[in-house]
């Protein structure tokens, strides 16, 4: 088949193509190179188009056919979201409008959508079932639940499908470390923690040790990146049989503590990290853990790489072999 992936450029994207060329489908790439990287479209076609820009992308799409979108781009750092509310409703919720609008005019009818834990908030239950409150608590959330919220609207009023994956902490890099993470400025924890082993960028801050956890840091549910891609394969394979709207949960439903997340990092790199502990980040739920059975049973989907060591591990393989990141978007 043939697919449309938007952000195909970017981290997680990248990686849905990988796994689709593997499977024998061909995909387009759609990215403004904001975020995402060239080194990452796998030989793929690139329309380099922005979303907000509709006569554009009409006329880069028109006349196409595909089997259904990937739809992935979207500006995506929490802090930055709440100091540039404007920037990200255009461009997430703009965006996905103007996508929406050109995908039915042109009789395209499935969509997996790239969504995130973050359209929660501050969690009221150990685990968190698509049932859970959608109270975001940062821009980046409530954009993502806009985006959601549209793809529901498309759903119910056309024949349209949409699978929304909500995923916990996307981590790790592809198998082979051909393709991995590559964020600047890089946020995350695992690759800052990382490349702090590796003695670049300085030492790894630990925000907060005073929460009401275990050891006082905050967890999270680290999803690999691998079983991510595997997840939105199936998802499109779903939506060849079902119309409608339905969110998923994607996660191991396991949470790691970022300074069990920090000994795994010294294991894997068998050296110590350089570690400062600091104040809380704004912002930073106590823990936030996936219960991701519903897309286990409708998708008939399973991660597979869910020890900490694996996913840390396969990080650790890309950080080895990855481009350095020139300042045009690489
Ligand atoms: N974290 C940290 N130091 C860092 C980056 C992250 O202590 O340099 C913590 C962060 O506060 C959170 C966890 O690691 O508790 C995961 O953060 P990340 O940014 O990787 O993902 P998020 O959960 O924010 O999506």
């Amino acid at each position: 088949m043939h697919f449309l992936v938007t952000g195909g450029a970017g981290y997680v994207g990248s990686h849905i193509v990988r796994t689709l060329l593997r499977q024998g489908h061909t995909t387009v790439i759609l990215d403004d190179f904001s975020t995402g990287h060239r080194w990452a479209t796998q030989g793929q076609e690139v329309v380099e188009v922005d979303l907000k820009d509709l006569p554009a992308l009409r006329a880069a799409l028109a006349g196409r056919e595909f089997h259904g979108i990937f739809h992935f781009a979207a500006k995506s750092l929490v802090g930055e979201s709440d100091e540039e509310a404007l920037l990200y409703y255009q461009n997430n919720v703009d965006g996905t409008s103007n996508l929406l609008r050109v995908a039915l005019e042109n009789g395209w009818h499935r969509c997996v959508f790239s969504s995130t834990a973050a359209v929660y908030g501050n969690p009221v239950t150990a685990t968190i079932d698509e049932d859970h409150p959608k109270a975001p608590i940062n821009v980046y959330g409530e954009t993502k639940l806009a985006m959601e919220n549209l793809l529901e609207g498309v759903c119910n009023s056309k024949s349209f499908g949409a699978v929304c994956l909500r995923y916990f902490n996307a981590a790790g890099a592809a198998d082979d470390a051909s393709i991995g993470e590559a964020h600047t400025p890089e946020t995350h924890l695992i690759p800052r923690a990382l490349k702090a082993a590796a003695g670049n960028g300085g030492d790894l801050t630990i925000f907060g040790d005073d929460y009401p956890t275990a050891d006082g840091t905050c967890i999270r549910d680290y999803i690999h990146v691998e079983d991510l891609a595997d997840a939105h394969s199936k998802a499109m394979d779903y939506l060849q049989q079902h119309s409608g709207f339905v969110a998923l949960n994607l996660g191991t439903g396991s949470g790691f503590s970022v300074k069990s997340v920090v000994n795994a990092c010294e294991k894997v790199v068998n050296r110590a990290i350089p570690h400062t502990v600091g104040p809380r980040r704004s912002g930073d739920p106590d823990s936030l853990i996936a219960d991701a059975s519903k897309a286990k049973k409708l998708l008939g989907w399973r991660p597979k790489r869910t020890d900490l060591h694996t996913i840390v591990a396969s990080a650790w393989a890309w950080e080895q072999v990855r481009p350095v990141i020139d300042t045009d978007g690489g």
